[in-house]
């Protein structure tokens, strides 16, 4: 039996590893959940997997669940010192690390320091401060399993492989909902447009970092810490089915592919069972009522924030930060209507131009960097807002 705790509980992620977990109740036992307000959704999942500790980080929240839970046998906890505690709880083996953005970071890296096993879906973290983190798994011996699908496909397709056979990692993105929208289109986008999907059913910022292509960016960065690949030998290539996970080309131009239909439940078991596999009554994939796989080079000038998250990558230091937590920012803007679906991307480029880029040395020099980036987002926020 191992034991499971879910940071980012009510999510998108969180949920499908809820589905997963409970088809295999023999084999695991939730025993911590952390959340940010939902204290509603989060109470029918403590009655149904009755866990030992919860955290929100939503204090109100969290006191008023504490008070209709008492005596009930769960502990709650509140704020982000709640869920670092959750994250580190002794009697605990995997950590589904699925918050999304910076505030997975520090829960994150406490599961790793106490030596657990982090199934990550949180790229932010990765992307943030991807070498702290190798560095802190690798000392300690923790294993990092992705749970991101195109992290996964490549994590599978290299299970055995020599590190130094690899020629390059090629990451497919699906387009998002703007694929084939003009210029003109674009300028008026709303929420709504932009978070429709077409192939995967996810909360609502990576919904709009697949619209701005973003998505991907951060995906090269996390794929430049999962497996030590540098920029150059990390492609990306359209491919509309979402079919294709992601591929590997070796250094005798084999290229090893990994297929399925999009369905997040099947990275979450491979990286819940490893290394074994279990059975999943799923539907199968039947590549004959897909027809068709098709590929195409991504339109860096109408994606501009793919550039940028290379540029990032390879600048380094404190760049990767603040792109990361501009685009927090400009996303959230978006999404409350503040600025337009063609701004995120001018937010993000402004504070990168602006940024001096530092080194880092330690976690503080990450977070200074992540608040930095804020400040300067939302001055171009408001100028945009005006
Ligand atoms: P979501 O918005 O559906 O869920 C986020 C979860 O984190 C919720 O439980 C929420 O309560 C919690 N949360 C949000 N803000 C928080 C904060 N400030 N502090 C603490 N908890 C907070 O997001 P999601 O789509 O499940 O994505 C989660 C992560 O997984 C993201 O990093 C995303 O990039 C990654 N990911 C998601 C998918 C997907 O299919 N949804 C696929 C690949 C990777
Ligand atoms: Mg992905």
């Amino acid at each position: 039996m191992k034991n499971i705790v879910i940071l980012g509980a009510t999510g998108s992620i969180g949920m499908n590893t809820l589905d997963v977990i409970s088809r295999f109740p023999d084999r695991f036992r939730v025993v911590g959940l952390t959340v940010r307000s939902n204290d509603v959704k989060l109470e029918t999942l403590i009655k149904r997997f009755q866990p030992k500790v919860v955290s929100l980080m939503d204090e109100v929240a969290a006191a008023a669940l504490s008070k209709r839970l008492n005596g009930s046998g769960t502990e709650v906890l509140s704020g982000m010192e709640g869920c670092v505690e959750v994250a580190r709880f002794p009697d605990c083996d995997i950590v589904v690390s699925a918050v999304v953005g910076a505030a997975g970071l520090l829960p994150t890296l406490s599961a790793i320091q106490n030596g657990k096993v982090v199934a990550l879906a949180n790229k932010e973290t990765l992307v943030m401060a991807g070498e702290i983190i190798q560095k802190e798994a690798r000392s300690r011996n923790v294993p990092l399993l992705p749970i991101d699908s195109e992290h996964s496909a490549i994590f599978q397709v290299l299970s055995g492989e020599r590190h130094e056979d690899l020629l390059r990692l090629i990451l497919t993105a699906s387009g998002g909902p703007l694929i084939d929208f003009t210029p003109e289109m674009k300028e008026k986008v709303s929420p709504e447009v932009a978070l429709a999907h077409p192939n995967w059913k996810m909360g609502p910022k990576i919904s709009i970092d697949s619209a701005t292509l973003m998505n991907k960016g951060l995906e090269v960065i996390e794929a430049r810490w999962f497996f030590d690949a540098p920029p150059e030998k990390i492609d990306v290539v359209i491919h509309r089915q979402s079919i294709i996970h992601s591929m590997v080309e070796f250094v005798d131009r084999s290229v090893v592919a990994q297929m399925g239909l999009p369905d997040m439940r099947v990275p979450i078991s491979y990286a819940l069972h490893y290394p074994e596999r279990a059975p999943l009554s799923l539907p199968s994939l039947q590549l004959e009522e897909i027809g068709q796989l098709t590929f195409e080079k991504p339109d860096r000038k109408a994606f501009p924030l793919l550039t940028c998250a290379y540029d990032a990558l390879k600048g380094g230091g404190t760049l990767p930060s603040v792109l990361n937590a501009v685009n927090e920012e400009a996303v959230e803007a978006f999404l409350s209507e503040k600025i337009r679906f063609v701004e995120i991307a001018q937010v993000v480029q402004q504070t990168m131009e602006s940024h001096c880029p530092q080194s880092i040395g330690t976690l503080d020099d990450v977070l200074e960097a992540d608040q930095w980036a804020r400040r300067e987002g939302q001055l171009w926020i408001s100028k945009y807002a005006a």
